[in-house]
């Protein structure tokens, strides 16, 4: 069985393409278009993804903007759970409430409508791949500051040398499809 899943996780890694130097230079963008594209892998990565949550009790995932959109709504069905938006500042309609987190240059924020859940929510962060785990970090302080619990992470890509998990777990477990 294990051998099965390693076969479909490096079936899964051949569909996703390296493209160098984007958005800038000495980025090697993880590129999931790809993957998105063939049916097999598709069906395959929602399978994997909700896998981890399966015997948890999961109110609602949230889905960090943009390319955690794609398979969170999805997972939040499978899983029998609301899907709830993280967004860049400015896009979300009603009132938010806002975290900051640190990039390599500068510093960027994530926005949450201030009445997306209630209290005791409990919740799983889900975005494409975790690098530095910035973005979830500031994901988790939404999350907490409204009052919810983040009963887990999900990703399909893990860029293990840049130690994102390291400052997550401690928060709840980290669930990556693949780890590179
Ligand atoms: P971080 O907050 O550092 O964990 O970065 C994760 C976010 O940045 C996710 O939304 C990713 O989609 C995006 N990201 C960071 N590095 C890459 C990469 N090498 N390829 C694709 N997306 C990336």
């Amino acid at each position: 069985m294990q051998k099965v899943e390693e076969s479909i996780k490096e079936y899964l890694l051949e569909n996703i393409r390296t493209i160098p130097d984007f958005p800038k230079p000495g980025i090697q963008f993880k590129d999931i278009t790809t993957l998105l594209a063939d049916k097999k892998a598709l069906q395959l990565t929602s399978i994997l993804l909700c896998e981890p949550f399966r015997d948890q009790e999961v109110d609602y995932v949230v889905g960090l903007e943009s390319r955690g959109f794609l398979f969170g709504t999805n997972m939040a069905q499978d899983l029998n759970a609301g899907f709830i938006p993280v967004r860049k500042p400015g896009k979300l309609p009603h009132h938010t409430i806002s975290e900051t987190y640190a990039l390599e240059y500068g510093e960027d924020s994530l926005e949450l409508h201030s009445d997306a859940f209630n209290k005791g929510a409990k919740v799983i962060i889900h975005d494409d791949l975790i690098a530095t785990g910035g973005s979830a970090g500031a994901a988790t302080r939404l999350v907490e500051r409204l009052g919810g619990e983040v009963i887990g992470y999900s990703f399909i890509l893990e860029l293990s040398f840049l130690n994102g998990r390291e400052a997550l777990s401690k928060t709840a477990p980290v669930e990556s499809i693949i780890i590179l």
